[in-house]
């Protein structure tokens, strides 16, 4: 699916959603939902107000939650916190959320794993209904690594001189 597919794709799901529940649809809303759309991973509403406006597309704060809220009811946008920072991120399918966390940086990598992906689906809590689930590995990524060895090499000198 190209890009404008995929944003055509979610405006007509979401109108669907919007008129199914007798809520409006409007013009902001589509443009909230195309922006959304071209988005290739996840995104923070900062990123999302950012890209609105580089098109010249002014939105009110109120509008955009709101349009967030509605996504995410309709199950076409899901919410993952990673440290202290939301992300919104469009389901296309099934997507599961494998990250890895820089603990000096704050980097995210996404990576995919067949496995664990099958095994955390196998898992059948007892009274829960398990709708998603998000894995975040904690550590530092290879800059930080490096620079932390050199850090500890300067630290090590000094305490043998
Ligand atoms: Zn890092």
């Amino acid at each position: 699916m190209d890009l404008e597919e995929r944003k055509t794709k979610a405006k007509e799901i979401f109108t669907d959603f919007l008129k199914s529940k007798g809520g409006r649809v409007t013009p902001e809303r589509m443009a909230v939902v195309e922006e959304i759309a071209g988005f290739k991973s996840k995104f923070t509403i900062d990123d999302l107000k950012q890209g609105m406006s580089a098109r010249n597309f002014q939105i009110a704060h109120g509008t955009l939650y709101n349009t967030i809220h509605e996504l995410l009811n309709a199950k076409m946008v899901r919410k993952i916190q990673i440290g202290k920072v939301v992300y919104y991120q469009l389901c296309d399918g099934k997507t599961c959320n494998f990250h890895l966390v820089c603990n000096r940086c704050g980097k995210i990598i996404e990576f995919q794993h067949a496995e664990l992906e099958a095994l955390l689906e196998s898992y059948k809590p007892k009274r829960f209904n398990m709708l998603e689930f998000n894995v975040s590995v904690g550590g530092f990524c290879s800059t930080c690594t490096a620079v932390l060895r050199k850090l500890e090499k300067k630290n090590n000198k000094k305490t043998i001189k």
